[in-house]
């Protein structure tokens, strides 16, 4: 099996009836090269630029993150790197700026934290634009967007920080064109499914957090050990918000991906197929797995299989029905 795997390590990932479906990777730590050279992987998906953050004593300065995202922008040269903003509060702290709060996943996170802090945004995003200026290949993710005030403030400070840069380059004497970044927003806070259709016009992409958004619509706190069996990707509730966004995304022309675990999940990546997704980005030890379900599955299936699986009432109903169909493929 893993030779078989091994095998189809360059073939970029298709259903069994040619239905092509892009592989990214999730990463955060800049240790990718070995990946980057790989013809079937499409770029990546989900970088979480709080890592490098979480392994500090201080923020890292706009030089220092500026020689991060060069490295793996550089990397990736030629690839799409969908580059998130800061991502801290929750269960992901920084032991330069502590946040004390009785309900971490409800309060101070992502967008909402560096919103506050204007300094820190603009920072991080004019490190990025720098870094891009080379390769252009940078995708700007924001994190924990709730509304769409959220998504018109950050537009305007990401204005503000390329006006600066293309200014400071200027007087630089540096002649081209400084490239405009890509600008996406996740979709993992519930209140957002509600506005999806006013995203048009304000982003050009869009990626489906999973881990979070299955925490937020089932009320259930992905950490918490006491509630950990409701928390479950496959709830149909779950799985009818995930197809509910990629038909309202399709409907207004907005590329929408999947970055949650639940992409790189076998049985979730055959559903998320299923529902019309054709860029799923996940850890890189999936990727052969998901390739290999991918590759052995019939796209017309696997819509009727999410058919199936968006009627059922609990989570295990529609692991019965995922299972089952993986059985049949061998
Ligand atoms: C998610 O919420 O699904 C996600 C990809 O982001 P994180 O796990 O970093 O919160
Ligand atoms: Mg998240």
């Amino acid at each position: 099996f893993t030779k078989l795997l091994k095998l189809e390590a360059d073939e970029v990932a298709r259903t069994a009836d040619g239905h092509r479906v892009s592989l990214f990777i999730n990463s955060g730590m800049g240790f990718d090269g070995e990946y980057a050279e790989q013809e079937h992987i499409e770029g990546i998906g989900l970088y979480r630029t709080e890592y490098p953050f979480m392994m500090r004593q201080r923020f890292p300065s706009e030089q220092e993150q500026q020689l991060l995202y060069q490295h793996v922008l550089g990397e990736f040269s030629g690839k799409p790197v969908v580059m998130r903003t800061l991502d801290v509060g929750g269960d992901k702290q920084l032991p330069y700026f502590p946040i004390v709060e009785d309900n971490p996943f409800l309060g101070w996170r992502g967008i909402r934290l560096t919103l506050d802090h204007p300094e820190i945004f603009l920072v991080q995003i004019r490190a990025m634009i720098k870094a891009n200026v080379f390769t252009n290949n940078l995708h700007i993710m924001l994190p924990m967007i709730s509304d769409i005030g959220e998504v018109e403030e950050s537009n305007r400070l990401i204005n503000q920080a390329y006006n600066e840069v293309s200014e400071e380059l200027r007087e630089a004497d540096h002649a081209a064109q400084v490239p405009r970044p890509k600008v996406g927003v996740m979709i993992e806070v519930p209140s957002i499914l509600y506005q999806l259709k006013q995203l048009k016009g304000l982003v050009d992409f869009c990626s489906i957090g999973t881990n979070d958004l299955t925490q937020y619509l089932l009320a259930v706190d992905r950490n918490n050990d006491k509630v950990a069996h409701l928390y479950d990707a496959y709830h149909p509730t779950v799985l009818n918000a995930i197809k509910t966004i990629a038909d309202v995304t399709n409907e207004i022309g907005i590329p929408c991906s999947v970055c949650g675990e639940l992409a790189g999940d076998p049985g979730g990546a055959m559903l998320l197929t299923g529902m019309g997704f054709t860029q799923l980005s996940m850890n890189t030890q999936n990727l052969l797995k998901v390739k290999w379900v991918l590759k052995k599955s019939n796209s017309e299936e696997l819509k009727d299989l999410v058919e199936d699986a968006l009627d059922c009432t609990r989570p295990d109903q529609v692991k019965f029905r995922v299972n089952r169909y993986i059985l049949n493929i061998g």
